[in-house]
């Protein structure tokens, strides 16, 4: 059984994500300036560099220390 990221290498799929800032007073400029900004799966680690990967669906940016900013899956596309 293969799990759904062997299958999205397999064919080729392309993964769209959400910049999900989490906006309060403590968010910063960068933050809320990238907020709700789709990325193409491919570009993350060349855009985030400091991104790390949770699942196939979520990665946390890192954007700077104590960052709560998250990618979120939206689409698989083909
Ligand atoms: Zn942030």
């Amino acid at each position: 059984m293969l799990r759904v990221e062997e299958f999205v290498a397999l064919f080729e799929w392309t993964y769209t994500f959400m910049f999900v800032a989490i906006t309060d007073d403590k968010t910063c400029d960068l933050c809320m300036k990238f907020d709700k900004m789709i990325v193409n799966g491919a570009d993350i680690e060349r855009m985030f560099p400091y991104a790390t990967q949770v699942d196939y669906t979520l990665w946390m940016v890192n954007l700077h220390p104590h960052c709560r900013c998250m990618l979120v899956l939206l689409e698989i596309g083909f």
